[in-house]
């Protein structure tokens, strides 16, 4: 792995599973339930179904590329999350793996929080009913004008990254003649990966105040002495697609050493523990992460274990799955364009879409998994990559999969477990338009973020 870790995560090339994608799987038409969202099944005709629907008539009727969202698995999800933490915890879906106002309604209905990190995540949580006391609002440069939107709004608490910022909000909620609920996001020297971590005494990234250096006890004390805050908590997020629970555990005994040391100086101790999100999810068959009740139970021992060696109470407990919720519940459908043979190397398949769609591969060498879908085949298997149709040769959507010998332009492929970070971080790459989101549930099928048209474009445009 030439590139280095980024918080929405690559998985290290050094611990690879032995063997990934070395061989191809035994049936190619076999649908991994692991990796493919819950209602995803093989029809009579041998084409895939998701919530009732063939593929083809979603093609049909939407076009492609189209992120499909399974409804029933996403609301599953949520409820197992929900369940799984019980009345004791609180679990906030971290917006910015995929927010709208759908979604934000069957998260309020599911019983879930909501984390934003920008103003305009927050205007689409409020715009769609989620009441502000259940939103947590993040970033690492909130700018002033959000700030002063989130409190005006009384989000449940505001988690402050940074010294300028904790003058900053102050200021908002005194203007405001609120005492605005806050959090302090420490870096507790944990770099995550997805099969490994790392404990370190600093931490060399934009997020957060260190604990190190006695800096997260300084920001602390500021805090505490301002009428207009109430520090509730200490928040930690050690990275994303986390299969390793040993990280957390590394965090959670940091935090809880702060909430020591905060008892001892201040004789407080702040009701709240955050650990953030970062579970990871089944790209590929070789993935193999864990099930939200087992998480749960391991973060509340460790929780508990901590706090009872440093003869504290127990805290509130919360996390922010993002991907955890959303990333296995949605498919990007592709139709394929060209089938292009390279002798001795791969075959090439284009596809209509690509690094606008999809830019995880291209930014941190992502793996995904994908299969043809319109039809069913038992043609050999042909070692390809899937690659996107934007001016750059790194427009790479699965960088190694095997699809049938005898795929041809107009067969219809799919992406698995794209819900995450896809469309919430789609461009307009070579003015493409950026594809819909359609949300299925028992043979329904319903737009709920619409594809970009030309006119939007051109709207933007002004000459
Ligand atoms: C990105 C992020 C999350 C969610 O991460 P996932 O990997 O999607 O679970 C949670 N909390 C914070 C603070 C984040 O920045």
């Amino acid at each position: 792995m030439s590139r280095s870790a980024h918080p929405a995560g690559p998985r290290h090339a050094d611990v690879l599973p032995e063997g990934h994608y070395s061989a191809p799987p035994a049936d190619l038409n076999h649908l991994d339930p692991h990796v493919w969202s819950r209602t995803v099944t093989r029809n009579d005709d041998g084409a895939v179904e998701v919530g009732g629907i063939d593929v083809r008539d979603l093609a049909a009727e939407q076009g492609t590329p189209a992120y499909v969202l399974d409804e029933a698995d996403f609301r599953a999800r949520c409820r197992a999350w929900r369940a799984a933490f019980g009345k004791d915890a609180d679990v906030f879906y971290a917006g910015k793996a995929f927010l709208s106002r759908a979604v934000v309604r069957w998260l309020h209905e599911e019983g879930l929080d909501l984390d934003v990190c920008s103003g305009t995540e927050l205007a689409v949580a409020l715009d769609a009913g989620m009441p502000a006391d259940r939103i947590a609002m993040h970033g690492n440069n909130k700018t002033p004008a959000e700030i002063d939107r989130a409190v005006a709004a009384g989000v449940g608490r505001i988690v402050l990254d940074s010294f300028q910022e904790i003058v900053r909000v102050a200021a908002a909620a005194e203007r405001h003649g609120r005492r605005q609920r806050v959090q302090i996001r420490v870096t507790v020297g944990v770099e995550a990966h997805t099969h490994e971590f790392i404990a370190t005494a600093h931490e060399d990234q934009k997020f957060g105040i260190p604990l190190a250096g006695g800096q997260a006890a300084e920001a602390v004390r500021r805090v505490l002495k301002l009428e207009s805050l109430e520090l509730v908590g200490i928040h930690s997020h050690i990275g994303s697609q986390i299969f390793d629970m040993s990280g957390f555990e590394v965090a959670a005994r940091r935090v809880v050493g702060l909430l020591g040391e905060i008892r001892d100086e201040h004789g407080v101790q702040l009701p709240e523990i955050d650990l953030g999100g970062g579970l990871g999810i089944a790209y590929t068959s070789a993935d193999d992460p864990a099930e939200p009740h087992q998480i749960a139970k391991s973060l509340t021992e460790i929780v508990t274990r901590e706090c009872e060696a440093a003869g504290l109470d127990l805290p509130r407990l919360s996390v922010e799955p993002g991907r955890a919720i959303v990333g296995p519940t949605a498919f990007t459908l592709y139709e394929v364009g060209t089938v292009k043979p390279l002798e001795g190397l791969r075959t090439y398949v284009s596809v209509d879409g690509g690094m606008s769609d999809n830019i995880r591969t291209a930014l941190y060498d992502a793996e995904y998994s994908v299969a043809l879908v319109s039809r069913r085949s038992d043609a050999e298997p042909m070692l390809s990559r899937v690659v996107g149709k934007h001016c750059e040769s790194g427009d790479i959507v699965v960088r190694d999969a095997f699809l049938p010998a005898d795929l041809a332009p107009g067969d219809l492929i799919a992406v698995p477990a794209t819900g995450a970070y896809c469309r919430s971080m789609a461009s307009n790459y070579n003015h493409a338009l950026r594809p819909p989101v359609v949300a299925v549930a028992d043979g329904q099928a319903r737009v709920i973020v619409r594809r970009e048209t030309e006119e939007d474009l051109l709207r933007l445009d002004v000459g």
